[in-house]
């Protein structure tokens, strides 16, 4: 099957009988849902962008497993090349949508268990790596998008997986079966859950032999039985059940998405199971999933930037203030700190290098150090975008008071800017500021950058690990003199 359109992904999606909890209902057209449809409408755009003849280069690889093109989001990176290509086609779809595409963590997912599965295989004489050649061809021959799944809810922070009072706390084992395994738990915050075909689940730490029956990957479809997602909320979600609320959006079309996946005794066939209590493995395939998703927040969240930052210099247009100096240095400085996190994503590809099973993986520390910066430097960004627009964009009314009779001119009057800009304009931007920085697009902007691919002490631990001192304090005492 060739490269689906993203109306052919929406109208796939309508096929799945995927379980679906919205505001305490349990929804069955999910994908007409107001509050849902901004999220497919962003995946959509990791289609549509792959059909553009401007865009295929980025947006579109030859499979090395059918020799096909593929969607990028299916591929295994099979250069650095690749791996580069990956954070710039981040970046054009986060520019595209201003929000987070989802996609990603599929395709992260890939590579993590193509390499980790070659290497379990080589150890234990298992067949994980064949089983997930099979699966992945399957994927990329349906062009299909899946959620790759580690983030277990954890319960007490303090215990490992078995230590927990529930046991679910952790996804696990509950039984075998002759023909596969049956599991039971949960993958919390999980990303594009609900519009996907597909899940792809992986361990969330590493572990040891008491936590085997935790140590577990596999793929089942988004609509297997005993699987149910509860629609995470977002800061005003509920703006989107509104009449006419189009400019009370700030971002009407694309937005993110975050569930629960609740595993209520799925049954895994064999050769669905990429892991299976070989707990050893369990840090591999984290760590490996882990650099990925650092490596793409170098792309997606510049992408999101850079509408940010036009966002914050066409207020500044709309507020008579272009030319003024403290204005420009403040959009310099964001520029700035959005570019220094993309070099950062390409720095960790370019350095990547071939995993034994053949794919690439980017250079560890330089991907955490990269997701670190994350952290902090899109706060940053937000804030100065927030010093620019003004107070406005939190105090002013809604666009039901703008449509008013009574009071839309009123309205209209007094929240003019510069003479020649529509109000209406002028609102708009200050809206999707709002929606970045604090609304529902803050999910994929501001907060994940701090949580998502794991929060900041995870690439703390990574970089401690990875910076290799020792060598650093050899070079020291070479150059002081010490003789050792
Ligand atoms: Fe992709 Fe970024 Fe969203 Fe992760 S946060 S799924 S990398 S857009
Ligand atoms: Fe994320």
């Amino acid at each position: 099957m060739s490269l689906m359109t993203g109306a052919e992904y929406i109208e796939s999606l309508r096929k799945l009988k995927t379980k679906v909890y919205v505001l305490g209902e349990r929804v069955e057209n999910f994908v007409d849902h107001p509050i849902v449809r901004p999220s497919i409408n962003s995946v959509a755009m990791t289609y549509d962008l792959a059909q553009q003849d401007e865009y295929k280069d980025l947006m579109t690889a030859k499979s090395n497993l059918t020799g096909e093109i593929v969607n990028r989001f299916c591929h295994l990176h099979q250069s650095t090349d690749d791996l580069v290509k990956k954070v710039k086609m981040q970046r054009l779809v986060g520019q595209k949508t201003a929000t987070c595409f989802q996609r990603c963590v599929g395709m992260d997912a890939f590579n993590a268990v193509y390499s980790t599965t070659f290497e379990i295989d080589k150890a234990h004489g298992t067949h994980y790596h064949e089983n997930f050649v099979k699966y992945l061809k399957f994927v990329q021959e349906n062009d299909l998008t899946v959620d790759g799944a580690m983030t277990d809810p954890k319960g007490d922070r303090g215990l490992s997986p078995s230590k927990q009072e529930d046991p679910d706390l952790f996804l696990h084992i509950v039984e075998r079966r002759p023909d596969g395994i049956v599991v039971r738990g949960a993958k919390a915050h999980q990303t594009g859950s609900i519009n996907s075909h597909e899940h792809l689940i992986m361990p969330t730490i590493a572990m040891k032999e008491e936590d085997k029956a935790y140590a577990v990957s596999f793929a089942i479809p988004t609509d297997a039985e005993g699987l149910l997602m509860i629609l995470g909320r977002q800061s005003c979600d509920t703006r989107k059940l509104e009449e006419n609320a189009d400019v009370d959006l700030g971002n009407k079309n694309f937005g993110g998405q975050e569930a629960l996946v609740v595993f209520d005794d799925v049954f895994v066939p064999d050769d669905r199971i990429f892991l299976c209590k070989e707990y050893e493995f369990a840090g591999m395939l984290v760590e490996r999933f882990a650099g990925y998703h650092r490596q793409s927040y170098g792309g997606c969240k510049v992408g999101v930037g850079d509408v940010l930052i036009g966002a914050a210099a066409v207020a500044a247009d709309y507020n008579g203030v272009p030319k003024a100096s403290h204005l420009k240095d403040k959009l310099i400085e964001m520029i700035h700190l959005n570019e220094t996190l993309y070099c950062c994503g390409i720095a960790c590809s370019a350095e990547g290098k071939k995993t034994e099973a053949g794919n690439y993986e980017i250079d560890l520390l330089l991907a955490n150090v990269c997701k670190q910066n994350v952290t902090r430097f899109p706060y940053e960004i937000c804030r100065l975008a927030e010093d620019i627009a003004g107070g406005l964009m939190v105090t002013m009314p809604s666009a039901k008071d703008f449509n008013s009779p009574e009071v839309g001119d009123i309205c209209k009057k007094y929240f003019k800017g510069v003479a020649s800009v529509p109000t209406e304009d002028r609102m708009r931007i200050l809206r999707l500021i709002e929606n970045m920085c604090l609304g529902a697009s803050a999910v994929g902007y501001r907060t994940e950058s701090m949580h998502g691919a794991g929060s900041p002490q995870a690439q703390r631990i990574m970089i401690s690990r990875q910076g290799n001192l020792e060598a650093k304090k050899k070079l020291a005492k070479t150059i002081a003199g010490i003789k050792e």
